[in-house]
């Protein structure tokens, strides 16, 4: 494919419900987005990760799931087009301190590299640094903290 290799997947979800072909062009996209997502669960599956249903009593694990190995998680959202309900083919992850993986790639890359995102800074793109949380979800390593912190804590962020 072209474009992005990582999620978030590209799709518009204000466009997945409009008429014509922009219509037909989302649900081939959401179709593809989706194949993402279960050969994400499978592959992840096999190396050892526990998947489990994200909602074990209203949706099935195919759907939406939760897999977890050595205190990382990555959690996946596969629906089929004929959903009335919103949604986009998505995967997310976590490491083991609970700060948000990303990018997390297309394809399932293996732990290693699963455990190397948690010492990537998104903000600078370095490899092998020690990260921290800032505000909710983001990961920056010492360097890029500061000026990360000034720009997402304003005040009442965590209201
Ligand atoms: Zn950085």
């Amino acid at each position: 494919m072209s474009g992005r290799a990582h999620w978030p997947w590209p799709i518009s979800v204000d466009r997945i419900y409009a008429g014509g072909a922009g219509r037909e062009a989302e649900k081939s996209n959401r179709t593809a987005g989706n194949l993402h997502v279960d050969a994400f669960r499978l592959a992840l599956e096999s190396d050892g990760w526990l998947v489990e249903p994200t909602y074990p009593n209203h949706e099935a694990v195919e759907r939406a799931w939760k897999a977890k190995r050595d205190g990382f998680v990555i959690s996946g959202i596969s629906r089929p087009n004929d959903d009335k309900t919103l949604g986009v083919p998505e995967i997310n992850g976590w490491c083991d301190r609970g700060i948000s993986l990303r990018p997390i790639p297309l394809i399932y890359p293996g732990f290693e590299v699963v455990k190397a995102l948690a010492h990537h800074c998104p903000e600078c793109k370095r490899d092998g640094v020690e990260t921290v949380r800032v505000a909710f979800a983001n990961r920056a390593c010492r360097g890029c903290e500061p000026a990360l912190r000034a720009k997402l804590e304003t005040p009442g962020w965590c209201d």
